[in-house]
């Protein structure tokens, strides 16, 4: 064919299931040298499920009310745990509450009124930090096994926490190990969530670098601190707080199943074929492609 080398590139990128928004950005990719991956919906499916339901004793609920009540306050989130907090409702056939004067607060949860109480929804570590020894026990066993513990407040006093769990995408190990083979250096991990969660997952992986807790903001600055050092960095997210960061970096890439709408309005690629090995594919599709146009 007659077609410019990178525009072959981007025909390409589009075969291994990425799409780059332009010539300039299969350029970029071929570029980049140290990589920077969100957890939650990039190195895991974004399919997450609720495993634990636990009503603090003294609230007055049981399991099913403070689920019902947590559902109705994440119905109106696109959030990965807010939609696997709707459809552990669901599956239980309960109703939901309509939720008024909903807000997010991307990278640490949101808030709205269901039947007259204030609901808040997110981490210990935002919402209540100075927990009780006994919720501060309930959050610590269900990150010790890797799950994300979201904390359920009403009218401002805790009543319950829920545990969430996601599985590792089967690609993700062996795109760390691609990525790292082609920057000659370990990607590393960039999460709103728990430390305890966060390291778990990241040895599975072979990722020791993890950056936990994050807000948007932060993960911007991790990867302003890279570029301050000369590394052009490749963020991968999906999420609303990873959008930011995928604006500040040298080049970002968004997952495309499951990803924000504002996620993947400001990456300059996106992985549509939701496989994750794709992204260092195209990275070395990319370096092929600037060898043929230099
Ligand atoms: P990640 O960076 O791993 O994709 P986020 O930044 O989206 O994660 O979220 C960070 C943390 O904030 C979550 O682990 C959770 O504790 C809390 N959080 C954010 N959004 C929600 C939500 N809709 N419901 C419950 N918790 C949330
Ligand atoms: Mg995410």
């Amino acid at each position: 064919s007659t077609m410019p080398p990178l525009l072959c590139a981007i025909a390409n990128a589009g075969r291994h299931g990425v799409l780059a928004k332009s010539a300039v950005v299969m350029e970029r990719l071929g570029q980049v040298d140290a990589v920077a991956l969100d957890k939650t919906g990039t190195l895991t499916e974004g399919t997450p499920r609720v495993t634990d339901i636990l009503p603090l004793p003294g609230s007055g609920l049981d399991e099913e009310r403070l689920l019902a009540l947590a559902g109705a306050a994440e119905h109106p989130s696109e959030h990965p745990l807010a939609r696997a907090v709707v459809r552990a409702t669901r599956a239980r056939g309960l109703i939901l509450a309509e939720a008024t004067g909903f807000v997010s607060s991307p990278g640490a949860g949101v808030t709205a009124t269901v039947d007259g109480h204030a609901v808040q929804i997110g981490s210990q570590a935002r919402l209540l930090p100075e927990g009780s020894p006994e919720l501060d026990a309930m959050v610590r066993s269900l990150e010790g096994g890797g799950r994300t513990a979201v904390l359920v407040l009403r009218d401002g006093a805790p009543v319950g926490v829920l545990g969430i769990t996601d599985r590792l995408r089967p690609d993700a190990a062996a795109t760390v190990a691609a990525l790292t083979e082609l920057t000659g250096r370990t990607p590393v991990l960039l999460t709103g969530d728990n430390e305890r969660a966060a390291r778990r997952l990241a040895a599975e992986v072979g990722i020791g670098d993890v950056r936990a807790g994050l807000l948007p903001q932060d993960k911007v600055a991790a990867v302003r601190a890279w570029e301050a050092e000369g590394l052009r960095v490749l963020v991968v997210g999906d999420g609303v707080n990873d959008a930011p960061a995928l604006a500040a970096a040298h080049t970002g890439i968004a997952m495309g199943r499951a990803g924000s709408d504002l996620a993947l309005e400001t990456a300059d690629a996106v992985v549509v074929r939701d496989e994750l090995a794709t992204v260092p594919a195209v990275v070395a599709l990319s370096r092929t492609a600037r060898r043929l146009v230099v």
